[in-house]
């Protein structure tokens, strides 16, 4: 697996956060397959999307991926924007149905399935980040993180597969 040298640098270790988040990602595996192939499908370039599901106590119930595009043209490669008017989309067509956006996934081409301060700098609090990392169009590991109480760093979440 790749992992350029500004992975180790203080600035992106920074990011992580030591503990891990109590609350736990629970996915179907047919899903988490979904992000991995979305993933393989754009490398080179990073590519985004939203969660749809519910969150409780326990963490987060993922119901569907939707795929939004990437407005980030110029640095496509290492930076994700997700069409905002995607989003409001899907947001729309939500309302009432008992499920919400309750998170971000993207790609890391040719980079580890770590949180980036860029990330940090666009997450938002409660929501689920889930990295894939695609190596030589491969995606070979995907982890997903989310913002601790302050806001300052990002906790690993496990991944839960469940029944789809
Ligand atoms: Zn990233």
């Amino acid at each position: 697996m790749y992992e350029p040298d500004r992975f180790r640098s203080p600035e992106y270790l920074a990011v992580l956060d030591d503990k891990a988040a109590d609350a736990v990602f629970n996915i179907a595996s047919d899903k988490l397959e979904i992000m991995r192939k979305s993933a393989e499908a754009g490398y080179p370039l990073e590519i985004c999307g939203l969660l749809v599901g519910s969150l409780n106590d326990a963490g987060w119930v993922i119901h569907d991926i939707r795929p939004v595009a990437n407005l980030n043209e110029e640095r496509a490669a290492d930076r994700f924007q997700l069409d905002p008017a995607g989003y409001q989309a899907i947001d729309r067509e939500l309302r009432g149905t008992g499920v919400e956006i309750i998170g971000v996934y993207h790609s890391h081409p040719d980079c580890p399935a770590k949180p980036s301060p860029t990330d940090l700098e666009s997450a938002w609090e409660g929501f689920a980040y889930p990295i894939i990392s695609v190596c030589d169009g491969k995606a070979v590991d995907i982890c997903c993180w989310s913002v601790n109480d302050s806001a300052a760093a990002f906790q690993n979440i496990e991944i839960k597969e469940i029944a789809s």
